[in-house]
């Protein structure tokens, strides 16, 4: 007998008495498992086990065994897909982790919605048809200032509705400047296309000027677009056209100024510490015919996107058969009305709305969280890991105050001997727990960001199954 077969004759006999599907279901460990997952998952899972065992060529032991590997398998793909996880990155609004958390106040109005038939498109006094924008439509116009307004998807459905409402087969002047890209899929010339518009720009990347868009107004003109260079800055010889000015000349030419903010928040930032971001009532005031921006950025909502202003341009887009594909549904539009209403106190915001209460997050916050997350990291971590507090800077995220930070703090993870890709091995580990931990690398470091770490006993818990991985 040569090496090989002499180590395959167990295993062999291993799978020789393999139990069968029906053996492995009389257990009173699949009895548990069908009670828990049903008989049909139960018996696919077992069926799989005993596949797994005879592919790779070893078995488990014997009919209980197979039961729970099959109760294993079973837990493991019920798993949700979209985890919750701990966004130690410092990005408050993080695109990728789903932007602005939903206040308690909404979480319970889309709860409500969830579970009952609502009034979304029914005019209670009447018992007509009603429009569904109405439940929102009147906060929406009492906090900016602007006539009427609409909801949409995502700010970038409020975008292509307003080009392909105002601007199809027409041309959309833009400056140069502001031919932003967000996040790679919403590139403002690819959304113009898309819309039907024919974009004309105008200026240079880092100086547009009046006779710029003088210039470019003609019988063709269907609108001229401001967008809010929200996720970067041209700084140095500059030169854009104010608002109020482009406006004047959008009006002298019965042209309509649409103004994309972007983030567009509804109170001004100074109030938390924040440097100053255009608000919509803002650029409602210096005379935009429609001011388009996001739900899930600064306004701290649900994914949803806005188009406030002029009465007869908001009808216009209402009309538009592409409102129909790109409206909202009934749980968001609770949430909307649930969050908007928390601005009617704009001194409690930072109590009421987790976004302005995270970005206000005072450090002895942080640091108390620190001091307590940090004997159960160490303690975790072992020698080979040194776990110490680091001021570090948070951003807003999401297009939003590009260049500027918050003054923050880190619980910063470092191997104590350098080298060997551990902190990446780390950085790995954790990310694969429970509740996914998600930080950042910096120089040499693990930052953890404590700024959105609300769930200090979770995040503690959750490092229970936290395998250290090894040094190189
Ligand atoms: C974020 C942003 C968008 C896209 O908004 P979404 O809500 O992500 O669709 C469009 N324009 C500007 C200026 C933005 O900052």
């Amino acid at each position: 007998m040569d090496e090989r077969t002499a180590k395959s004759a167990p295993k062999a006999a291993a799978l020789r008495k393999l139990p069968s599907v029906d053996e492995v279901l009389r257990t009173s460990v699949a009895a548990a498992a069908v009670e828990r997952f049903g008989r049909s998952m139960t018996v696919d899972a077992v069926r799989a086990a005993l596949a797994d065992a005879r592919a790779k060529g070893e078995a488990p032991g014997d009919a209980e065994a197979f039961a729970r590997a099959a109760t294993a398998r079973m837990e493991y793909e019920a798993q949700p897909n979209l985890k919750p996880v701990f966004n130690l990155t410092g990005t408050v609004l993080h695109t990728n982790l789903g932007r602005a958390l939903i206040a308690e106040a909404a979480v319970a109005a889309a709860t409500i919605a969830m579970r009952n038939a609502v009034a979304l498109e029914f005019d209670l006094g009447g018992g007509r048809r009603g429009e569904r924008d109405e439940l929102v439509r009147d906060l929406l116009c009492e906090l900016t200032g602007a006539e009427d307004a609409t909801v949409v998807n995502n700010n970038a459905a409020a975008v292509l509705l307003t080009l392909n409402t105002f601007a199809r087969d027409r041309e959309a002047i833009v400056s140069r400047g502001e031919l932003i890209e967000i996040g790679g899929a919403f590139r403002m010339p690819e959304i113009m296309s898309r819309a039907g518009a024919k974009l004309h720009e105008v200026g240079t990347t880092n100086r547009t000027h009046m006779k710029d868009y003088v210039g470019a107004l003609g019988p063709d003109t269907g609108l001229i677009l401001k967008v809010h260079t929200s996720n970067y800055r041209i700084e140095g010889f500059t030169k854009e056209v104010d608002a109020r000015d482009l406006a004047k000349l959008a009006h002298e030419h019965k042209v309509t100024l649409v103004n994309d903010l972007g983030s567009g928040t509804l109170v001004d930032l100074a109030r938390f510490g924040l440097k100053h971001e255009p608000t919509v009532a803002e650029a409602v005031a210096e005379g935009a015919d429609l001011v388009t921006f996001s739900g899930d950025k600064l306004l701290g909502g649900p994914q949803t996107g806005f188009i406030v202003g002029r009465k007869a341009l908001i009808e216009k887009l209402n009309k538009n058969p592409m409102k129909r594909a790109l409206r909202v549904d009934k749980i968001r539009l609770a949430m909307v009305e649930a969050t908007l209403r928390l601005y009617r106190d704009p001194d409690r915001l930072t109590q009421t709305l987790p976004t302005y209460r995270l970005l206000a997050r005072p450090i002895e916050e942080m640091q108390a969280v620190a001091q307590r997350i940090m004997p159960a990291l160490r303690d975790k971590l072992g020698a080979g890991f040194s776990v110490a507090t680091a001021p570090c800077s948070s951003q807003v995220g999401s297009g939003a105050l590009p260049v500027e930070t918050l003054p923050s703090l880190a619980v910063a993870i470092a191997p104590v001997k350098s080298g060997g890709g551990r902190l990446n091995a780390l950085s790995d580990t954790l990310r694969k727990l429970p509740v996914p931990v998600v930080g950042r690398i910096e120089k040499d470091a693990l930052l953890l960001d404590l700024r959105c770490l609300d769930n200090v006993d979770g995040f503690i818990a959750n490092l229970t199954t936290l395998e250290v991985p090894e040094a190189a």
